[in-house]
């Protein structure tokens, strides 16, 4: 068993002050296989302290000097990464080979986005020629508490770290109590790198423990959580009587509408996206939306693509999909594989109860439902399992009013090979993300919600903003430095 119960607060891995026991269980196997410490008051005030006090001298550190030890992170990062996918793989079940590729190259996109963008962002310029002594500087936030999921650990790690240091803010991170080992080897990595003492903290714990304790907190400046709608509303209720800044990440249910005219991989396209790391995706295309003429056909063809996806440990070599992350989560997507069967929708591929041969881990069917009516609750609440959902639609404008009747509004797909339907759609969906024919978006595109997907902005350029105020200053002097 791995004993891993300390934290680390100002520059140092320092014991529990008021912490619990908590074991982190493999979902593949469900056998607990270590123990780490969920924090008290004590521990978040200490965090919270090393952090403030670090602050004026990590803002005043010239940027260029910020900039260079995110790229000497980076340069740990990837020396470290099977390391790290390992970790995160036995944490949350991505198979490790998915998870050395994808989940640890998430974070070195990041990194290096950032990096990036950071070269050519306007820290300090002028307002314009019209004003030659008005100033807009940017400034760090201040102190900022990084609350993230198990989804995708380094992915969330990486995008709120790396701005956050580029800012200038100093931070206390709290990453899930279900994946708390990758987050604390991303704190060694912080350590290797040489940020100086109290930049950087890690304080592990629970949502109701050191989670709200950080949301309430008095000398925290600024909130950056990305997780579930519903800690969101939490989270903003408790932020709301300090008046911090809150940048949400929070669920989605995006709509993936496939025209008759798609490219013909469009629809398997569609559904191993929707299985990748097990449906635990905030952007998982979840609501597959068919044209009547080519409905039939790509029913047909979604249950066989997913009839092929195959299960299995995450420690196992190869393409398949791991378990989900608990024993909660795998009730929940149970109940709601069920409560489709109940509501009338049609299944074609998978079920309730684990994949043959696999009577133990958090396994789950790779499950598709055709004929789902938009009010059906496996069309409207996120499972966050490897559950696809099909609807049928006639005209362009039942799809965009389709695509929209949900209370979550992060990525939406679209595939047809119509140019101008493509234009019009990405301007009518009401997400902060429009994804069309399979084209991953490029390097620094800020990823990020609307409606009740959250308010923030992730990666390159606007991720920095979110962690940065605007200031103001007019008299300023030219000829000074
Ligand atoms: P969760 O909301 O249960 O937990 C997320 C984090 O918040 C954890 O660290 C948890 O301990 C903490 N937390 C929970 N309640 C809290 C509270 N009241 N106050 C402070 N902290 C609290 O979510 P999860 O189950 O870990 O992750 C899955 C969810 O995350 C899904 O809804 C998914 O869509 C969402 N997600 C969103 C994005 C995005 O960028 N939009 C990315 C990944 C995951």
């Amino acid at each position: 068993m791995i004993e891993k119960r300390d934290f680390y607060i100002g520059g140092q891995w320092v014991a529990p002050q008021a912490g619990k026991d908590y074991q982190v269980i493999n979902p593949s196997t469900e056998e607990p296989f270590a123990v780490i410490s969920l924090g008290g008051q004590a521990d978040t005030d200490a965090a919270v302290a090393a952090a403030k006090a670090a602050l004026p001298a990590w803002m005043a550190t010239p940027v260029e000097e910020r900039i260079a030890l995110v790229e000497k992170l980076l340069e740990i990062y990837k020396a470290r990464g099977d390391e790290m996918g390992e970790t995160m793989s036995q944490e949350m079940g991505a198979p490790i080979d998915m998870a050395k590729a994808s989940q640890v190259g998430a974070g070195t996109w990041h990194l290096s986005n950032f990096v990036q963008a950071a070269k050519s962002y306007p820290f300090e310029g002028p307002l314009g020629d019209h004003a030659p002594n008005d100033r807009i500087i940017h400034e760090a936030v201040g102190v900022a508490a990084l609350i993230t999921p198990w989804n995708w650990p380094m992915n969330q790690v990486t995008l709120k770290v790396g701005a956050a240091a580029i800012a200038g803010c100093t931070m206390v991170l709290k990453p899930s109590e279900e994946t708390p080992l990758d987050a604390m080897l991303f704190a060694e990595m912080m350590h290797e790198a040489g940020f100086p003492a109290g930049v950087f903290n890690l304080v592990n714990g629970d949502g109701a423990g050191v989670g709200s304790q950080l949301t309430s907190h008095a000398d925290v400046d600024m909130v950056s959580f990305t997780g579930s709608s519903r800690a969101g509303k939490l989270i903003s209720k408790s932020a709301a009587d300090t008046l911090k800044r809150v940048a949400l990440e929070l669920g989605g249910k995006g709509a993936n509408v496939i025209f008759a005219d798609a490219d013909d991989k469009a629809v398997k396209r569609g559904v191993l996206h929707m299985m990748n790391n097990t449906g635990q995706s905030c952007n998982a295309p979840s609501r597959m939306l068919v044209q009547r003429d080519i409905y039939d056909q790509a029913v047909e063809t979604a249950a066989e693509v997913a009839n092929k996806v195959t299960v299995g440990p995450a420690s196992e070599s190869g393409r398949h999909i791991g378990p989900v992350v608990n024993a909660v989560q795998w009730g929940k997507i149970q109940d709601l594989i069920q409560t489709g069967i109940d509501e009338g929708a049609r299944l074609v591929a998978g079920g309730v109860g684990r994949p043959e041969g696999l009577n133990k881990g958090f396994y789950v069917r790779p499950t598709v439902f055709a004929d789902v009516t938009p009010d059906m609750t496996i069309a409207r609440e996120e499972i966050f399992g490897p559950v696809l959902s099909i609807m049928a639609f006639d005209t362009e404008e039942e799809a965009v009013a389709m695509a929209n009747d949900t209370v979550y509004g992060l990525t939406n797909y679209v595939q047809t090979q119509d140019g101008a339907r493509l234009n019009r759609m990405a301007r009518s969906l009401r997400s902060g993300m429009v994804e069309m024919n399979g084209q991953g978006r490029g390097a620094g595109s800020p990823f990020g919600g609307m409606k009740q997907s959250g308010n923030g902005r992730e990666g390159g350029k606007w991720g920095l903003d979110d962690f940065l105020e605007v200031k103001a200053v007019s008299g300023w002097s030219n000829e000074a430095e």
